[in-house]
């Protein structure tokens, strides 16, 4: 951390006192609520105020303006000599939702992302609770003459003794939630009370893991397998560094067993009886390692991330704060979740760009997690088979410690991956015949086969012939996309979509497709290998519920030998019957414009490569291309990935980008090109006047997608050597630009540390 950040999280001292006496006789409190607000607002708590006493992490419900709103306490806060502030209405929670840690953390994020602190503070709640749903329920406390009436034997009705002698068990003398006291029906409580036995009290609803509605399934019935010598290496260096702050980065190659080194360092937590969490980039990939970790290990896994309803979410989220969940597996949103015993992170696939939050607070869940395991002084575990050139470069320069391992844990071999140059190629539905005869030959020899193209749709556009025009998107500079299973155009930028033209609007000449989708790549394999069983898998093939889960298991099956799709192959996935992978083209990705294309490139062919051959028979990958001289793509096939990288270092230092510099980039974008240009040229010009010496400023230049949906967009990026230099220019932007927002419907946003220039 550097001393900006320092300083901001020490201006925002996160603490458990109660404060001094101040404003007007009362205690005073800092409260956020979400909106565009950087700070929070002082209210005072009187003492006739109802509900439990205010502490940080409280929700509460305050006066705001003319109306209500709910609000969560950071903080205690010193007299303010003749500050006239309002009072809370009401509070809302016994216990706090948030741990001091936790608000720690939210507040350093809320600085180093410069987003405001109440939508930061929210954001780190589970949806059911960022309103006024109360956690209060009823419960009952044994009295001294209940005890003493059970002791001798007076209570009649064995309803009544149960109730009782569950109290009187009860570590000293906690009430106990009515829910939890089976027997406990209306009448009996009514009868207690009059007794004089029990006391009607309200608690907080209790965190219990798992839930009793929980579905019934195999926990610990796996047996982990002997660990070879470089996984043990791996554990036995974590191990031995002890269990304090370290960043780990684990390099594997696919199918190397980095799983099993998490498993093995995961178990060691929990038998300490720590708390664990794993975030990964993918929804897509929880049910897997979901029941992968269940079997391995003895506890039952708290799942977060959005396809849970808000209820189930809920029900996960409090079991890991109040710690009766031990492990807990999520995506980027998890980063956030209060841990009541910290003990070991693991973020999984830690290259992946699903790691960034891409809309609103855009943090990066990686970061803000070895932020948190530093400040809860615990070790955290970033694994992949190609880690980011940021990770890469900590732990060549020893800030991080670097673990490798070179070989397949199953003993099977690394596929083997060749070019294919498809110049002056007669090509069929965008396969060269060296890819067709290979895809023949492995699903005649069992194989089954992958084929990666990562454009959806059945052609990426559609043209006219004779004049030239294409159908492109009213709204964005794109063109728009034929889907033809439903038979629309569609913008895959903003989703406006429209009926196919029935010829050229402009000359009604016929129109053709051009290029090459998923949905047609699957109907030309479909008619060119019959009775093989195809799969696709893309957003659109999988969108319905349960349909990504009956694919994968049609493909695990063998039912499907053939199997398309997009990004969505490059996950994970394992599917021990693949031995052909197929690229349809490289150059889209080698050719990108984005500063981190040759990164990204290397990253995903290696994972989709790494599909192919993970059990006894040798995988093969066959790359496409109509540039089999692109230095990239060579050096990756001869040198392999870490030479790659390692030149891509050397560019991005000469070119001064990150991870050489720290960067951020402010977007903005209005309905008016004139007025988003002007703006951001007006916010660089005050960069440019007031921190020049210590910055570069890139633009104002269009984005590369320059309008959407009816917006222009425009963006300036900002690159420091010194990170403080950075927020210091940053923390100026949100002041002058901030305070007085700009008018003419501009919307802008800064992203730091930006992941790509989109
Ligand atoms: P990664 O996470 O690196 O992709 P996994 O942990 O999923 O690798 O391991 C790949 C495959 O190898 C899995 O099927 C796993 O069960 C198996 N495996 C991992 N470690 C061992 C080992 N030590 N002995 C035998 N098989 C192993
Ligand atoms: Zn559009």
């Amino acid at each position: 951390m550097n001393e900006v950040d320092k300083a901001r999280q020490d201006d925002f001292h996160v603490t458990g006192d109660s404060p001094d006496a101040g404003c007007s006789g009362s205690a005073c409190w800092m409260v956020v609520v979400p909106g565009p607000f950087f700070g929070g607002f002082t209210y005072h708590h009187d003492h006739d105020t109802v509900g439990p006493a205010p502490r940080p992490g409280v929700r509460v419900r305050i006066p705001f303006g003319q109306s209500e709103r709910v609000g969560v306490i950071l903080e205690p806060v010193r007299d303010e000599a003749g500050q006239e502030t309002r009072a809370l209405i009401e509070v809302l929670d016994h216990e706090p939702l948030l741990d001091s840690d936790t608000l720690a953390c939210l507040v350093w994020a809320a600085a180093y992302y410069h987003h405001p602190l109440g939508e930061v503070v929210f954001s780190a709640l589970p949806a059911a609770l960022r309103g006024e749903r109360s956690l209060r329920v009823p419960a009952l406390r044994l009295t001294a003459d209940g005890r003493v009436a059970l002791e001798e034997g007076r209570v009649r009705g064995s309803r009544q003794q149960d109730v009782l002698g569950m109290l009187a068990t009860c570590p000293g003398k906690a009430p106990v939630a009515v829910s939890e006291l089976p027997g406990a029906s209306a009448p009996v409580r009514r009868r207690l009370v009059e007794q004089g036995w029990v006391d009607l009290d309200e608690i907080t609803a209790p965190a219990t893991w798992p839930p009793s509605t929980a579905v019934e399934t195999p926990v610990g019935d796996t047996p982990p397998p002997v660990l070879n010598d470089e996984q043990r290496a791996a554990v036995t260096a974590v191990e031995e560094a002890g269990r304090v702050f370290s960043t780990w980065l684990i390099e594997g190659v696919t199918g190397s067993g980095k799983t099993e080194v998490y498993l093995a360092l995961i178990e060691q937590a929990l038998a300490a009886g720590l708390q664990v969490l794993v975030v990964v980039p993918e929804i897509s990939l929880t049910p897997q390692l979901i029941d992968r970790f269940a079997r391995r290990l003895t506890v039952r896994p708290a799942v977060l991330h959005s396809g849970l309803s808000d209820g189930e979410r809920m029900a996960a989220w409090r079991a890991v704060a109040a710690g009766s969940a031990s492990l807990v597996i999520g995506t980027r949103s998890a980063a956030f979740v209060p841990l009541a015993r910290p003990g070991l992170i693991v973020v999984d696939e830690e290259h992946d760009a699903a790691l960034k939050q891409q809309e609103g607070f855009l943090y990066h869940a990686r970061d803000v997690l070895i932020w948190r395991a530093r400040q809860m002084d615990i070790p955290i575990l970033l694994g992949s088979a190609t880690p980011s050139l940021e990770s890469l470069r900590h732990a060549w320069e020893g800030r991080y410690r670097h673990l490798t391992l070179t070989q397949r844990a199953s003993g099977a071999q690394m596929p083997a991956i060749h070019c294919l140059d498809i110049r002056a190629q007669p090509m069929e539905g965008g396969i060269s015949p060296a890819l067709m005869r290979a895809i023949e030959r492995h699903l005649l020899d069992g194989g089954q086969v992958m084929l990666y193209l990562n454009r959806r749709g059945y052609a990426p556009s559609l043209v006219c012939h004779a004049c030239g025009y294409v159908a492109g998107c009213p709204h964005c500079d794109a063109y728009l996309t034929w889907h033809r299973e439903v038979n629309r155009l569609r913008c895959h930028h903003c989703g406006f979509e429209q009926a196919v033209p029935r010829e050229c609007p402009s000359c009604h000449a016929p129109l053709s497709v051009r290029g090459m989708g998923t949905e047609q790549l699957e109907d030309v394999l479909a008619a060119r290998f019959p009775g093989f069983g195809i799969v696709r898998l893309d957003r659109d093939a999988t969108a319905g519920k349960g349909v990504l889960a009956e694919s994968l298991a049609r493909i695990a099956r063998g039912e499907a030998r053939l199997v398309v799709g997009t990004q969505m192959l490059v996950k994970g996935h394992d599917f021990p019957g693949v031995t052909l992978v197929g690229v349809i083209s490289a150059d889209q990705a080698l050719f990108a414009s984005d500063f981190r294309g040759p990164e990204r490139f290397a990253q995903s062919l290696l994972q989709v490569a790494g599909r192919a051959g993970r059990a006894e028979r040798p995988g093969e990958v066959l790359v496409q291309t109509h540039d089999p001289a692109h230095p990239v793509l060579t050096r990756l096939l001869s040198d392999g990935y870490a030479a790659v990288m390692a030149a891509e270092l050397a560019e991005r230092e000469q070119a001064e980008l990150p991870p050489t510099r720290f960067a951020a980039l402010v977007r903005a974008d209005a309905p008016q090109a004139d007025a988003v240009r002007a703006f951001l040229t007006e916010v660089a010009g005050t960069l440019r006047e007031t921190h020049g010496e210590a910055l570069s400023v890139w633009g104002p230049v269009p984005a590369p997608l320059g309008r959407r949906a009816g917006r222009f967009r425009y963006q300036l990026l900002i690159l420091a050597r010194i990170r403080s230099e950075l927020h210091r220019a940053l923390w100026h932007i949100d002041e002058r630009v901030g305070s007085r927002r700009p008018g003419q419907r501009i919307r802008w946003s800064i992203d730091v540390d930006p992941i790509d220039l989109a």
